[in-house]
């Protein structure tokens, strides 16, 4: 048995080894049926089970309450920047808390289909380094939602908190790009109408989108909207009105038997904590690291960095290769570093990583 590298990609991302293991075991023959999970029909009673479990697990582990829908659908995160104002916004205003790329990207996309404004921006002198407090947004009366992404992969800018749209005033429904983050940590479902994830970075392999969406905002599409991507068809027909990614379905069912035998989203959140912690608390004391972002509003997934010295990024990165921990170059658009520690990233892994930091920097100064 080889020891796997860490591998601290951002998205398509590391996978807990024993869902890949059990992947592997079942690929040729599933549970006694004769066929591999993709050479299934989606109707037939086999991957049925696959579906209606995977389901019920995943709103276990998220307390989702019975008047929210889950649906499985395809396209992304990017593609929901899309289909969520086709179906809520009926055209109006829609107001957007930009914290970093991803939700500036969404605000872009809705624009197309409706009057999407900036609420509060993070953003000060081209970077994104924290989260603006909720008590200055500049929030409509008229909007149909406000939309947020509780986790900015890129920026590394995470919502500790979740806003209380009530408490500001607004009864506006809150929709959150949750893609990052999810299964982290718990979701504060009296304060979110709407949460969607790409499943590629904590949950399972691209292909996959998850939407969760409370029963009363489905069904006001507008009339544009592809059929396949109204909420209302999709959820009607069990996430099956066209065919879902069947095979991604049944890893993200895999991972979320996984995150319950490991204690469930409190256990997740634990460790999250304890990992960002270890990363983090190095790079503050190290001096030849550093992180920018305000300490409130830090990822626990997602951690850029950069060397102060950035002549030695290659040099860094070869080296990072050469011991076992991958993809750990920064996102083209901020450059430096960025470690992704989801989930499947265990505790070794981030200090692994941290006694890697620690020698090139003392070889280095
Ligand atoms: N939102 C967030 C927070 C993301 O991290 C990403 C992917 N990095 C996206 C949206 C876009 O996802 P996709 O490429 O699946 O459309």
């Amino acid at each position: 048995r080889t020891v796997r590298p860490y591998n601290f990609s951002a998205g398509p991302a590391a996978l807990p080894e024993a869902v890949l293991r059990q992947a592997a075991a079942e690929m040729l023959d599933w549970q006694g049926s004769g066929m591999s999970v993709m050479e299934m029909s989606h109707r037939g009673r086999e991957f049925m089970s696959i579906c209606e479990r995977a389901e019920a697990d995943l709103r276990t582990l998220l307390a989702v309450p019975s008047n929210y829908r889950v649906l499985f659908m395809q396209g992304g995160g990017l593609a929901e920047n899309a289909i969520v104002p086709m179906n809520l916004s009926r055209g109006g205003a829609v107001d957007f808390v930009v914290t970093g790329s991803w939700s500036q990207k969404s605000l872009k996309e809705a624009a197309r289909y409706c009057d999407a404004r900036v609420a509060a921006t993070g953003e000060s002198g081209g970077h994104f380094l924290s989260v603006p407090p909720a008590s200055g947004w500049q929030l409509r009366p008229d909007a149909a939602y406000v939309h947020l992404c509780s986790n900015e992969t890129i920026h590394g800018v995470e919502f500790a908190e979740l806003p209380d749209l009530a408490a500001l005033g607004s009864n506006a429904p809150l929709v959150i790009d949750c893609s990052s983050h999810i299964l982290s940590r718990h979701i504060d479902w009296s304060r979110v109408g709407l949460a969607f994830a790409g499943a590629q970075k904590n949950i399972g392999p691209a292909g996959v989108t998850i939407v969760i969406v409370r029963e009363d905002l489905i069904g006001q599409a507008l009339a544009i909207c592809p059929s396949a991507f109204d909420y209302r068809l999709v959820a009607e027909n069990g996430s099956m009105y066209n065919t879902p990614p069947t095979y991604g379905i049944y890893i993200a069912g895999l991972v979320f038997q996984w995150v319950l035998a490991q204690g469930g989203v409190a256990e997740m959140d634990r460790r999250a904590a304890e990992k960002a912690a270890l990363l983090y608390g190095f790079l503050d004391a190290s001096g030849f690291y550093v992180n920018r972002v305000d300490p409130a509003s830090r990822s626990r997934m997602n951690v850029p960095f950069f060397l102060r010295d950035e002549t030695l990024n290659d040099e860094f990165l070869a080296g990072a290769k050469a011991r076992g921990l991958l993809q750990l170059k920064g996102h083209k658009s901020v450059g430096g570093m960025r470690a992704s520690i989801y989930n499947a990233m265990p505790l070794e892994g981030v200090q692994a990583l941290v006694r890697y930091l620690d020698e090139f920097a003392a070889a280095h100064v």
